[in-house]
């Protein structure tokens, strides 16, 4: 459960903005709070998690500091929000990952890094330093079965703890199951997920790194997103490649599993590369420092994963191959036992806010028809 205190602040700072409504052609978060009069919990942590912390409307406000009812609305929606990743985190034991987060992500990927790095150098020096050109040369510095037993197991398990995640939130903003089966609310919120249709802001872009309108951050945004979503297409292929047609890696450039590894691989390093800049350059006052952290952590280690597959593909033929496959497949260990305690779990609340956004918009305009 959130913090009393975060919730208060919430709801404090929803009240002032009700009876304003300024900023009601920002975002979706004016117009579904304006169709509340008060604001319970479940409330709160829908708004809080449907922003998507754009800075418009603290830029645009009245009652921003220094003015006494001090309404900063990104800043005090952070802070219930990153409550709201610890709430719902599975295994609970786990949420206080939240907690220091960058540190605890740094040590967990060093450490995965070193773990595989030792146990390629098991096998000897000779394998791990010889330049390979044949297929199969991947399963020569790592075995086969050393690589996709463990990926299929956490693979599993992050799966899962997602899930739980978000059937835990969607049912504490009282959301129902069935809803969930709605094809036509799933497919008009997978689309406004899908083309970051807020980010927009008003239309000339988010208040992001400053006051200036920009659609820096929005552009970034789509690199990261679709770098992350090609990448992911192009393991998909790789594995297809390898357990279903029975070839082994690594493949030729012009195959799948490279060019979707490729083209995702630097939309991904151009993409979280930029939103770091984009934040190292970002005024502090609209942000919040708990999540500071955690939005940093999970940039730079997209980043490294991208930055070290790339390498990877560039140098596969050289003698550096051996050492740079343990340090990629280091990196994405790393990355995927933390994704369930990382700013990734923004996009799974965010998405279940948009479906809840949705059902709201349909059910308001049924009733304005009669
Ligand atoms: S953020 Fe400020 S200007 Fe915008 S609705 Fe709230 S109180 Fe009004
Ligand atoms: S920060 Fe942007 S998305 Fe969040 S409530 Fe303000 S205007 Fe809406």
């Amino acid at each position: 459960m959130p913090s009393n205190e975060a919730l208060k602040e919430t709801e404090r700072v929803m009240v002032i903005c009700n009876a304003c409504r300024y900023c009601e052609g920002f975002c979706a978060v004016f117009p579904a709070m304006e169709r509340r009069r008060n604001f319970s919990y479940q409330d709160l942590i829908y708004l809080t998690n449907l922003c998507h912390n754009c800075r418009g409307c603290y830029y645009a406000c009245q009652y921003a500091p220094p003015h006494k009812f001090a309404v900063n609305v990104p800043k005090t929606f952070q802070e219930l929000r990153v409550d709201t990743y610890q709430s719902f985190a599975w295994p609970g034991f786990l949420a206080g990952m939240f907690q220091r987060n960058g540190l605890l992500v740094a040590l967990i990927t060093v450490l995965s890094v070193a773990i595989v790095l030792l146990l390629t150098l098991f096998q000897g020096t000779s394998v791990v330093f010889s330049t390979y050109t044949g297929k199969g040369a991947f399963y020569d510095v790592i075995p086969y079965l050393f690589m996709v037993v463990p990926a299929s197991v956490i693979c599993l398990f992050v799966l899962a703890a997602l899930l739980v995640g978000f059937v835990r939130f969607w049912r504490d903003m009282g959301g129902k199951l069935n809803e969930l089966l709605d094809l036509r609310v799933m497919v008009h919120a997978t689309w406004d997920a899908f083309r970051l249709r807020y980010l927009k802001g008003g239309g000339h872009g988010c208040n992001y790194p400053d006051e200036q309108f920009s659609h820096a951050r929005r552009w970034f945004h789509h690199l990261t997103f679709y770098g992350f979503l090609l990448c992911f297409a192009s393991t998909t292929a790789a594995a297809i490649y390898d357990n279903v047609l029975h070839w082994d890696a690594p493949y030729p450039f012009w195959s799948w599993p490279v060019m979707l590894g490729s083209v995702g691989g630097f939309g991904l390093l151009i993409g979280t590369g930029g939103l770091l800049l984009l934040k190292r350059q970002s005024d502090p006052e609209p942000a919040n420092r708990r999540l500071l952290g955690i939005d940093v952590a999970f940039l730079v280690l997209l980043f490294l994963t991208s930055l070290t597959g790339l390498l990877l593909l560039a140098l596969r033929e050289t003698s550096a191959m051996g050492t740079l496959l343990a340090v990629h497949l280091g990196v994405v260990l790393g990355l995927f036992l933390t994704i369930p305690y990382s700013k990734f779990v923004h996009a799974v609340y965010h998405y279940a806010a948009l479906v809840r956004n949705t059902i709201e918009q349909a059910e308001s305009e049924h009733h304005k028809n009669f």
